[in-house]
């Protein structure tokens, strides 16, 4: 396709979160004029009551497209740990209950695996992308462990106890550049980014 004669396409990405639309923003193609979910006056909590990663995007997503009529693409993330038998996995964020806060989490989660030996974990980004009737789907993956105190101050969620494989750092003490390159988020925006490149 020729952009240079082609209009714009808009495209939704359903977050409010600053950081991810700031990510996102800046590897996109020219074409595609990003929009926040307040850029288009959508201020409902979408509903994320799906039991994986992909229906939660997808539900997500499809929210977006069936109420504004609009193309646009939605995340969801997850740590799945392999002793845990995937858990907390789409309940990540609310792991130790729905008014739970990132502490709560870390404090269950590492008291879970007081006695395992097993602590591999890996990060998994769904992102559902609807795109002039069609719907794609994109992920990525990071895997690690999950060590047995928290460390480093950067970063969110679960990043202070979780080292991806090949460093001895956590996420929660990498900047978020070099988080951002080798992060589950990151491989799943760069399929992304790709895709759209390709149109
Ligand atoms: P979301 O789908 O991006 O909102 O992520 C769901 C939950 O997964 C978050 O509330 C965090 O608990 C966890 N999570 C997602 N991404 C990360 C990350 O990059 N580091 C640490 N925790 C994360």
């Amino acid at each position: 396709m020729n952009h240079t004669i082609m209009n714009k396409i808009q495209l939704v990405f359903a977050t409010n979160n600053l950081n991810k639309l700031k990510e996102v923003k800046d590897l996109l193609p020219d074409f595609i004029e990003l929009k926040s979910l307040s850029d288009i006056n959508c201020f409902v909590e979408i509903p994320e009551t799906a039991t994986t990663l992909e229906e939660n995007a997808i539900l997500k997503a499809n929210f977006v497209t069936q109420q504004f009529q609009m193309n646009c693409f939605a995340d969801d993330t997850g740590l799945e740990v392999e002793s845990l038998n995937g858990a907390p996995g789409v309940y990540s964020a609310r792991y130790a209950g729905e008014e739970a806060n990132p502490f709560n989490n870390i404090e269950k989660l590492l008291f879970n695996l007081k006695d395992k030996s097993n602590r591999k974990a890996q990060f998994r980004t769904v992102i559902a992308l609807n795109l002039s009737g069609k719907q794609y789907l994109f992920e990525g993956v990071c895997k690690g462990k999950i060590i047995e105190e928290e460390r480093g101050n950067e970063g969110f969620g679960y990043d202070p106890i979780f080292i991806p494989d090949g460093y001895s750092k956590t996420f929660a003490e990498m900047n978020l550049e070099e988080k951002g390159k080798i992060s589950h988020r990151g491989k799943a925006i760069q399929q992304l980014v790709q895709f759209l490149n390709s149109l």
